[in-house]
């Protein structure tokens, strides 16, 4: 029997997110899914599978195992009562959130693999660790199975020296690899082929800005089909506004708040789960909510409306300064494909550099359900601007099949 199913996972701090592919002639998701909740007692698995969606208690309470773990078992035992994992497990893909600057592309998982992803923990303390536990879990569930690892930060590791060095004594650098890195790199990088194959051109030769915006937003300068610039840093937090995540402050508001009692614990929960869209409306994290009661006269709402449009804008334009010429503005992610308000109120900040909307085309994208390649939404006569829908676990899928196929050979 030829294997033909492909698992991506997406270890979280406290979730699990999963896809299952089969790659026969063509690649077709076949079931994608949820565990939620795995810091607490009770979890939730949610598996979609053939249109229908099933939600399961997950019992996290017995110690002896991690949550990861625990929920990775149920998963594989709910998926093995309708695909045939034993026989037919080609590979699994690993979404792995730092690579820090040891990887600039995605591998195949080996020891010494998983010992670099251990040493990156340090830059990536919630998150790495739930990646290893993903890896080590599948490892023991199917030792035979290869396993690839795909790192956020992977595609921005070509940015220049110039681009990911802050303005900080230089040791902090050379001892704890203090530096910018990017993440989102594996939309960023689908969205780059995607603009290359419209535009019919090499990816060597596609100059774009992405803007992915979701609930963690950032934007990337692609000059000749290489990350140049981004704008989260050395970690997920720099940069855009966020769902609640504040992006770009002033470093001297630390010092200011240690100074008034809070403690660095207090101001690291509030810059990355109270603040951005959340901590500005006092509402709502969500670009949905944020967009309805803006329009319905809430002046907060409005307010963190304007401020994520306005530094989006202002990120978009420094993007600029890394590239040699321009095809393309593109936008992605939950917000970028589906809020028109939000790409108009961005495109607005931008006309001096010349790009202008054309309001029916960007309402007019927000009204298609079904899965397009790409619209554009500018006027004649303005630098081109596109919503391309991103796929990160296809991107993933894509590379865990190269990668395995080689080492095969
Ligand atoms: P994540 O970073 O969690 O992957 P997504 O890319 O799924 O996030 O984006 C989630 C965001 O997209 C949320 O803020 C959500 O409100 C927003 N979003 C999704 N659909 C719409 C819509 N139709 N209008 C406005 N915002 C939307």
């Amino acid at each position: 029997m030829v294997k033909s199913l492909v698992l991506v996972i997406n270890c979280g701090s406290s979730s699990l997110k999963f896809a299952l592919y089969s790659n026969n002639d063509k690649l077709t998701l076949e079931a994608e899914g949820l565990a939620e909740s795995l810091n607490q007692t009770t979890g939730k698995l949610t598996v979609k599978l053939n249109k229908a969606k099933q939600s399961y208690p997950l019992d996290l309470s017995k110690q002896d195992d991690s949550s990861h773990a625990t929920a990775l078992s149920f998963l594989l035992a709910r998926l093995s009562e309708n695909f045939n994992l034993e026989d037919n497990l080609l590979a699994v893909g690993h979404r792995v959130v730092h690579g820090g600057k040891i990887f600039s592309e995605s591998v195949l998982i080996t020891d010494d693999v998983i010992t670099q992803i251990r040493e990156c923990i340090p830059l990536a303390p919630l998150h790495n660790p739930a990646n290893v536990t993903g890896i080590e879990s599948m490892q023991q569930l199917f030792p035979e199975t290869p396993q690839v690892a795909v790192f956020d930060t992977a595609f921005h590791q070509t940015m220049p020296q110039y681009a990911y060095t802050y303005a900080l004594p230089f040791d902090l650098y050379e001892k704890h690899n203090v530096r910018r890195y990017g993440f989102h790199g594996t939309s960023h990088r689908f969205i780059t082929i995607q603009a290359a194959q419209i535009f019919n051109k090499s990816i060597e030769q596609t100059n774009i800005v992405t803007a992915h915006l979701g609930n963690g937003a950032s934007v990337a300068a692609i000059n000749c089909g290489r990350s140049v610039d981004t704008s989260m840093g050395m970690t997920p937090l720099e940069g855009l506004v966020m769902g609640t995540r504040s992006g770009d402050i002033d470093p001297g508001i630390f010092d200011f708040l240690i100074k008034n009692g809070y403690s660095p614990d207090d101001i690291s929960a509030m810059l990355n789960k109270e603040s951005g869209l959340l901590g500005i409306s006092l509402k709502s994290n969500d670009m949905r909510t944020i967009c309805e009661l803006a329009e319905n006269g809430d002046k907060q709402c409005a307010l963190a409306l304007e401020v994520f449009c306005f530094r989006a804008a202002k990120h978009i334009a420094g993007m600029m300064t890394s590239l040699d010429s321009i095809d393309a503005l593109i936008f992605t992610g939950g917000i970028g494909e589906n809020a028109s308000l939000v790409r108009l109120k961005i495109v607005e900040h931008l006309s001096v550099f010349g790009f202008h909307i054309d309001e029916t085309c960007n309402l007019d994208r927000d009204k298609r359900t079904s899965s397009f390649n790409g619209q554009s939404i500018h006027k004649d006569g303005s630098i081109p601007i596109l919503v391309v829908p991103t796929d990160e676990e296809a991107m993933i899928v894509k590379d865990t099949l190269t990668i395995t196929k080689n080492a095969s050979n």
